[in-house]
């Protein structure tokens, strides 16, 4: 292979690898911001059903204030009854007290249905309080994960890096620099595999003649249609074809 070309195979091999970490790391926000989304709506949930709760207890409240009021307005007119001296008023009075007691009884009624429903909330919510507590410790533990995943990604860039300064040094500057411009062109990958006649980089046939000139390594080829830098590794099968048979005349 010629001189230099497997210096650049290995540093795009160094690039890919970062090019992907770096992919990695600009991924995770998008990771966190679903992660989040999932947490806020257990959240959301979990208000919502302690709002309910609140809004029962103090139904509940307001309505035991009301039996209340009832029960002492007929300890009021039960106190008047023995003032009471004529029958007609001693009829209006317990038709009074009579009324407050079927009020009362409607709205111990509604107390009921109203504890009924606090009930049921009460169960729901203990649920509730369950999946949002396990929701929060997920998010939490999510998060943990994707601020790890995020330092482990860039403290293994910095090695790679360390490497690939090491291994760029080691290049000839002009063909570094034509290698950086293809890089930049075509997005990470400046140097392609030739592989059955078609450049890896994008596709294309390689010309016959260009392939064999390729194939024998003589010299730095760029792909016609895309610029990178091609290179050919001869397949394992052909390299066994080759040894077979030597083996068979021996
Ligand atoms: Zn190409």
């Amino acid at each position: 292979m010629y001189k230099g070309l497997q210096l650049l195979i290995d540093l795009q091999k160094f690039d890919t690898q970062i090019l992907s970490l770096r992919l990695k790391i600009d991924s995770i926000p998008a990771h966190i911001a679903a992660d989040e989304a999932v947490y806020q709506q257990a959240q959301k949930a979990h208000d919502s059903a302690g709002q309910q709760r609140l809004a029962l207890e103090k139904k509940k409240k307001d309505k035991e204030r009301q039996v209340e009021e009832l029960t002492e307005k007929i300890v009021k007119m039960k106190a008047r009854a023995a003032e009471i001296k004529t029958n007609k008023e001693y009829q209006a009075n317990l038709k009074e007290i009579e009324a407050f007691e079927s009020q009362i009884r409607s709205v111990e009624d509604e107390l009921l249905e109203i504890m009924e429903a606090l009930e049921t909330a009460s169960k729901d919510g203990a649920a509730q309080d369950q999946k949002f507590a396990a929701a929060k410790a997920e998010a939490e533990a999510i998060g943990k994960e994707r601020s790890e995943e995020i330092s482990a990604a860039e403290e293994e860039i910095q090695a790679l890096k360390a490497k690939r300064k090491e291994l760029a040094a080691s290049i000839d500057h002009e063909l570094y620099e034509q290698y950086m411009g293809i890089l930049k062109s075509c997005r990470g990958l400046a140097v392609a595999e030739v592989v059955k006649e078609v450049c890896q980089g994008c596709s294309m046939n390689i010309p016959p003649q260009l392939f064999v000139r390729i194939k024998n390594g003589e010299d730095i080829f760029e792909c016609p249609q895309c610029r990178r830098l091609l290179y050919y590794i001869k397949p394992e099968n052909e390299k066994q074809e080759e040894a077979a048979p030597k083996k068979a005349e021996a």
